[in-house]
């Protein structure tokens, strides 16, 4: 990856933030992190679509142990009583209740999307609930949440690639890039 190769999406340009190889490094320590914490747990990775797909199909191969790895959408709507924001949960066929879960998401930004999330897990009650957290962003939290498994803490800024997307481009982007200011 050269570091002056600016890229564009839509009407956006873009510079190189962290290349391919490094974000195979982290991962692969997550990976392993994460195998001696759930040896014979056999845990169940839920990755959030459709952002963490490519983290949740680079992590899972890093963990060698038994496991299971499943896809879920997240749709948000607001309700229409006074609890606001609704998070619904499309695709999980899977019984939760026992299961130590792990969930794979590939950014978190205020932490509004995984606060919501949780909630709706704690009702299946499962063993234990984890996050891994691809990309962080310390400065846009407003919902505190613990990440068990981060790759990288971030500045508060747009990024692009390794699966996160600017207006459907970008997600095919084996690095991650910055929005060019
Ligand atoms: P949160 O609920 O934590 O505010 O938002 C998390 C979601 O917002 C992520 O799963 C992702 O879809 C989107 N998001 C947050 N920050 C970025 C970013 O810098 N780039 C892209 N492409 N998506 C982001």
């Amino acid at each position: 990856m050269s570091d002056n190769q600016l890229i564009t999406a839509h009407d956006k340009t873009f510079r190189p933030m962290i290349s391919a190889e490094t974000i195979a490094e982290r991962v692969n320590t997550l990976g392993k992190q994460i195998a001696e914490d759930y040896a014979g747990k056999r845990p169940l990775l839920l990755a959030i679509l459709n952002g963490a797909y490519m983290f949740a199909a680079d992590l899972s191969r890093a963990i060698p142990i038994d496991l299971e790895l499943t896809f879920v959408k997240l749709s948000s709507y607001k309700g229409t009583s006074t609890t606001g924001k609704v998070t619904t949960v499309l695709g999980l066929d899977t019984d939760l209740k026992g299961r130590h879960i792990i969930i794979v998401e590939d950014i978190i930004d205020t932490g509004k999307t995984l606060t919501n999330f949780f909630k709706e897990l704690d009702k299946e009650e499962p063993a234990s609930v984890e996050i891994a957290a691809c990309f962080f962003k310390p400065e846009a939290l407003q919902h505190p949440l613990s990440i068990k498994y981060l790759g990288f803490e971030i500045p508060n800024r747009f990024i692009l690639g390794y699966g996160l997307d600017y207006d459907g481009l970008g997600r095919n982007l084996a690095d991650i890039y910055e929005l060019n200011v």
